[in-house]
């Protein structure tokens, strides 16, 4: 670590692994199986991170690593259409109705920020609409009220991004159906586009109350916005077709990734052909990427998608519910105040009396409390999120067993 902070800030090259919220030293993993990850110690820890969503399959999946191999030997990338992506684009497409065209990019980040590029590109207008503590990547238009990492670091809004730029954007609270009414009606002509994650887990876990949904897209379509349904990590995640396949929701554009990439850097953003269709070279929104569908990452993607069936879905709700039931048990009898929120294989546990609803909710947690417990968690050997504001992922390869054992330790570290 001391090697590494010489040579990259805080040692690392994404900031929430530096632990920096939690206190004590971010792990060194050497490898990862199933439901495990290993430190270079040697150390075995169950994982709750899942490399931050894509590990749903749990790691190093046989028939993942097996496509990898293969495609990796008969070249590395080409720059060039491949049939790889053809058929990623089909397998994505049958999941998600709402996506009628779309294009593979290589982060969350470059997805919505492509989203929001033609977005504006198609309306003509330049005002977008993002809910606090919602994140959307690290784009100078995103990066207000942005949750995640960087509320876990106190600024919320970074220092670099010019004021004239993020000028055009407007934050309303997540959940606030009120606020977004009042704003369509002052501002509706002039907004591009509402982006949305419709479970936030960058502030936590937190669901869509009944009629927020609704109430983005019915605003949107009224006023000519465009919906953006920010779905990077609830795409494949809370069900097969995202979140928008759980909710029966139609939103014009959506963005993919994590899961998507099946551990490798690939993400998607599409929706609706006469929009996607303002790209270039069929229309003058400029987007373009030198690995973008890259064909080990959309084979990778592929292998991963074909994994995830309508029973796998059944078999997170089922892990999740029982750690969540756990957890709570843990709560109670330590006489902890706190709450678990969860949709599928997606939780935290919020040390605050809950319910959390917004930004605002889960900004009151105990962050001083939940930095010990997630010492005393991975004292005992369970790799959790180094963040209150970050969800906890259960994967395939996690068990009853592995549930159970998650629960006695949480319930341990509560008691200490
Ligand atoms: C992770 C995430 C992103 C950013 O994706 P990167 O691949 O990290 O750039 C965007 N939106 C949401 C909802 C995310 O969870």
């Amino acid at each position: 670590m001391e090697r590494a902070q010489r040579l990259m800030p805080g040692g690392v090259n994404s900031p929430v692994r530096a632990f920096r919220a939690v206190g004590g030293h971010p792990l060194f993993i050497a490898r990862a199986l199933g439901a495990r990850v290993f430190d270079a110690d040697d150390n075995a820890y169950l994982d709750y991170i899942g490399s931050w969503g894509p590990a749903i399959l749990g790691h190093a999946h046989p028939r993942v690593v097996q496509s990898v191999a293969e495609t990796a030997a008969k070249g590395l990338s080409f720059g060039a259409p491949t049939e790889g992506e053809v058929r990623f684009a089909e397998a994505v497409m049958e999941r998600y109705p709402s996506i009628q065209m779309l294009r593979c990019v290589s982060s969350g980040t470059e997805a919505t920020m492509s989203a929001l590029r033609v977005a504006r590109g198609f309306t003509g207008r330049d005002v977008i609409v993002k809910f606090d503590g919602a994140y959307h990547g690290h784009s100078d238009s995103l990066l207000v009220k942005a949750g995640s990492g960087a509320a876990t670091f106190g600024n919320p809004d970074s220092a670099g991004v010019p004021a004239s730029i993020v000028e055009n954007t407007v934050t309303v609270g997540y959940n606030d159906n009120a606020a977004l009414n009042d704003l369509f009606a002052r501002e509706g002509a002039r907004i591009a586009a509402v982006i949305v994650e419709p479970v936030a887990g960058n502030m936590g876990l937190v669901p869509p109350q009944p009629q927020f949904l609704e109430t983005i897209l019915e605003l949107c379509a009224r006023h000519g916005a465009l919906s953006i349904f920010d779905e990077v990590m609830t795409g494949c995640r809370v069900a097969r077709g995202g979140a928008q396949g759980l909710f029966g929701m139609t939103p014009d554009l959506t963005c993919l990734g994590k899961i998507v990439g099946g551990g490798l850097p690939l993400a998607v953003y599409g929706g609706r052909a006469d929009v996607m269709q303002r790209i270039a070279p069929l229309g003058p929104v400029y987007q373009a990427g030198t690995l973008s569908g890259n064909p080990i990452a959309v084979n990778a993607g592929l292998a991963t998608l074909a994994e995830l069936d309508n029973g796998s879905y059944q078999r997170l709700e089922e892990l999740g519910s029982r750690l969540q039931t756990g957890l709570e048990r843990a709560l109670r009898e330590t006489g902890t105040p706190g709450v678990v929120q969860r949709v599928g294989s997606m939780l935290t546990l919020f040390f605050h009396r809950g319910p959390v609803r917004s930004w605002l909710d889960a900004a009151a947690s105990d962050t001083t409390r939940f930095g010990a417990w997630h010492r005393g968690l991975v004292t005992r050997g369970i790799y959790w999120p180094p963040s209150q504001f970050e969800a906890a992922f259960i994967s395939l390869a996690h068990t009853e067993q592995d549930i159970d054992q998650t629960v006695e330790a949480a319930l341990s570290a509560l008691a200490e």
